[in-house]
């Protein structure tokens, strides 16, 4: 008699367990996500001395190299543009220009728009675009983009579009055209679609409404793209804070914040100026899938 209960106590113990597997199982794989992704190359730099911004304290004396990407993420119908890097006008200066008040120099060697037009898309083919913020090497090419339904945390647009964007290390006459681009203002967090594949992350500290973006792909799966959250595997590894952030706090608070998300979701993290990470991933006209 006992040993039939038990018998029967177990059978009941897996059958729940099974059925508890398989709902977590099904709502693992019910996560919508995106159809491609495509990188795009959207200027590359070059400081003689990493340590005077991006790792005081460390590597001082070392030249350092910079990569900066585009990324345009395919939805259905919908088009998204995750920042839009350098300026396609510094590509007419071969020996490049002077940027983060001297600091660096900037290259671009393919225009965005070059890149885009490869894939057939034109700018006013956006339908959706956000920039992790507002530095030129990031919104450089914003302005073309004026038909596309902007994402900004309140605070960034506060920042860029307020009394005094030069406080902040913005140039308004690079993005000044997204005032009269349909816009939703965030304090936070955004489903972009609706469906869990691409979402906004509020991820203060570089500038005061920095956000990284979570991309779940189809066959890598998630991946989150860092803006400048972090800019490059050491400072990362060291949870290093560059000198001219708006707030190291924040900052700090940001990179536990993706750790943490990180490990929850089993995400990728792509540094977007970490050269040698850059170098591994596939970029446009090839698709990210
Ligand atoms: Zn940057």
């Amino acid at each position: 008699m006992d040993h039939a209960i038990s018998f029967l106590l177990r059978l009941l113990l897996l059958v729940g367990a099974g059925a508890v597997g398989g709902a977590a199982c099904a709502a693992e794989t019910a996560k919508d996500t995106v159809d491609r992704m495509y990188v795009l190359e959207c200027g590359e730099s070059k400081t003689k001395d990493v340590s005077a911004n991006w790792s005081p304290g460390a590597n001082v004396g070392m030249e350092w190299e910079f990569s900066d990407n585009c990324y345009l993420i395919q939805h259905g119908k919908q088009l998204f543009l995750w920042d839009s890097g350098m300026s396609d006008s510094i590509a007419a200066k071969p020996e490049g220009v002077s940027g983060a008040g001297g600091l660096l120099t900037m290259w671009v060697r393919k225009t965005l728009v070059s890149q885009l037009q490869a894939l057939g898309i034109a700018p006013a083919d956006v339908t959706d675009i956000a920039f992790s913020h507002f530095h030129g090497d990031h919104v450089g090419n914003a302005n073309l983009f004026t038909s596309a339904t902007l994402y900004i945390q309140q605070a960034e647009y506060d920042a860029a579009f307020g009394s005094n964007p030069s406080k902040f290390g913005f140039n308004p006459a690079l993005y000044e055209k997204l005032k009269a681009n349909p816009t939703i203002k965030l304090s936070g967090d955004r489903d972009v679609f609706g469906d869990g594949s691409v979402i906004i992350l509020s991820t203060p500290g570089h500038t005061p409404g920095h956000q990284s973006l979570l991309v779940r792909l189809p066959v890598r799966g998630p991946v989150i793209l860092s803006g400048d959250m972090v800019h490059f595997q050491d400072n990362w590894v060291h949870r290093r804070v560059p000198a001219r952030n708006f707030d190291r706090e924040q900052s700090v608070k940001s990179m536990e914040r993706v750790a943490a998300l990180m490990a929850a979701e089993h995400a990728e993290l792509w540094i977007n100026h970490d050269k040698a990470q850059s170098a591994t991933i596939p970029k446009a006209p090839q698709a990210v899938r």
